[in-house]
């Protein structure tokens, strides 16, 4: 006898006007494989991993069979790309519907590279095995970090090739999101929707990710609010583990507040304020220290699609939206503030902490030294042979910083275990993660990928066996990072 797998489908989505997305299933592949499958997260989501093992599971998440109760979509959306407006929309992925876990929680079940869709452009509507993989890792590191974000459940093989620069092995990933309502999708519908779908997807989305403002007086004021307050939130905390996300585009931003879209990002080892990794990003628009630029950027052109529904006077609306928007870095400071203090043990506020993270900071990228590394040698009060530890300005800086902890009530002991929870020991390092991409795809040996995900699983507790994945790389090549591929 067959086992259930479990699913539970309740596809909101599908029930929007027609205008918000094309039906259409994924195309079959030649003989799908099942590479990965995330067991913890299948069994939160309500489903059997043991179903899911196997040809059962392969065939489902190669789009080969349609679940019962799945109305596969693709969803329609633009973008503001690098500054550019777009029109876009899921060229190579497919929503099967929305799964409804036993706690009563909503999530989008997407098949990324799941075949061609009306809005593919160019593109052949597939994925490649590397990049799904990367995915998979990067997206459950963050997901270990604390930090919101779309989740991998399951990379399944195709069995046909992908072409790009070279032939590459065709894969397709399973993405679990709160949804994939985006900034873009507003832009959509402001664009070629008028105000009628607008209203009817500001109130999608408030019902479904910020329900406790449906009866605020101005609930769209109060959506604005709320969506940037949770971006304010987010980027603070890429910038807090030095995640650099690489493609914030408008269609990149998640009404929810999760980080969504795996292509080019990747982390920080040296500290400097203007890394960027992707290969297209010439001008360093979305490098680390922009990020939260953008971010008030993208919110802008959230806000402006959000007028016709903020007030019925047009100059009104434009002073409301303005205002939110403009609140948005004062936001983010505080929680990268918070954020900071945390990473320094400490828990109470004084005016001068700004002056001494700053100053950590200067240090930091004037010795060239590892971002990930040098909070964590402050965590274990260990420090190695890194040129700053062995500056006179780094031995001041942290007398400073000890006087500073003598100032508050907490102990010692407080304060580290605050430490230990703020600063990771591992993050998804780029040669870390090349390694094991380069062993799963080359070889087929998933075995150093699956250990790299165990050790980034439990990202915050150091240990002995952990230390090999401390270490930065031994080379100085600059790491490039690729998008759509
Ligand atoms: P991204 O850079 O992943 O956010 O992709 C931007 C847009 O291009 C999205 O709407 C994707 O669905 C689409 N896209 C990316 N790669 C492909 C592909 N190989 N075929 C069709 N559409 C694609
Ligand atoms: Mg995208």
């Amino acid at each position: 006898m067959k086992k259930e797998i479990g699913w539970n489908f309740d596809n909101s989505y599908a029930r929007l006007p027609k205008m918000f997305f094309s039906s259409i299933n994924p195309t079959p592949v030649k003989s799908p494989e099942l590479v990965i499958l995330n067991d913890p997260l299948a069994e939160s989501l309500g489903l059997n991993p043991e179903a899911l093992k196997g040809e059962d599971g392969a065939a489902v998440f190669a789009g080969n069979e349609i679940p019962e109760g799945a109305e596969p979509l693709a969803q329609a959306y633009a973008g503001h790309q690098f500054g550019q407006f777009t029109m876009l929309g899921d060229g190579r992925a497919v929503l099967l519907g929305e799964q409804v876990t036993p706690k009563g929680e909503r999530f989008d079940i997407q098949l990324k590279g799941s075949g061609r869709t009306p809005y593919s452009r160019g593109g052949d509507g597939r994925a490649a095995l590397g990049p799904m993989l990367r995915e998979c890792i990067i997206s459950e590191a963050m997901y270990a970090l604390g930090i919101p974000t779309t989740r991998s459940l399951a990379v399944v093989t195709t069995g046909e090739p992908v072409f790009r620069e070279t032939r590459l092995e065709g894969a397709i990933l399973t993405r679990v999101a709160a949804s994939h309502l985006r900034v873009g999708t507003f832009e959509y519908v402001v664009r070629w929707g008028g105000v009628e779908n607008l209203q009817i997807l500001a109130d999608y989305a408030i019902k479904r990710h910020y329900p406790e403002i449906d009866d605020d007086e101005n609930k769209y004021l109060s959506f604005l609010q709320e969506v940037i307050n949770r971006q304010a939130a987010l980027i603070a905390k890429w910038q807090l583990v030095g995640f650099i996300h690489g493609v914030m585009n408008t269609d990149n931003m998640a009404i929810s507040g999760e980080t969504i879209d795996y292509g080019p990002c990747a982390f920080m080892d040296t500290y400097d304020p203007k890394t960027v990794f992707s290969s297209i990003d010439y001008q360093g628009r979305y490098a680390y220290e922009n990020q939260p630029l953008i971010g008030g950027w993208n919110l802008a052109r959230f806000a402006e699609t959000l007028l016709p529904l903020l007030h019925d006077d047009k100059e009104e609306a434009v002073k409301l939206a303005q205002e939110k928007v403009s609140g948005f870095n004062e936001i983010f400071q505080s929680h990268w503030l918070a954020g900071m203090r945390a990473k320094l043990g400490l828990f109470n506020v004084e005016e001068k902490d700004e002056e001494l993270i700053k100053d950590l900071l200067s240090l930091m990228e004037k010795h060239r030294a590892d971002f990930t590394n040098t909070f964590l040698a402050l965590t274990r009060n260990k420090f190695d042979e890194s040129s700053l530890f062995k500056t006179g300005e780094f031995a001041q800086w942290k007398k400073r910083w000890e006087a500073r902890l003598e100032n508050q009530e907490e102990s010692k002991a407080d304060s580290h275990k605050l430490m230990q929870n703020s600063n990771p020991a591992v993050v998804p390092r780029n040669h870390r993660v090349e390694e094991a991409l380069e062993a799963a795809v080359e070889e087929g040996d998933l075995t150093i990928m699956e250990r790299l995900m165990e050790v980034l699983s439990d990202p915050y507790e150091y240990s002995a066996e952990k230390a090999e994945y401390t270490k930065v790389p031994e080379t100085n090549i600059p790491y490039q990072t690729f998008c759509g591929t």
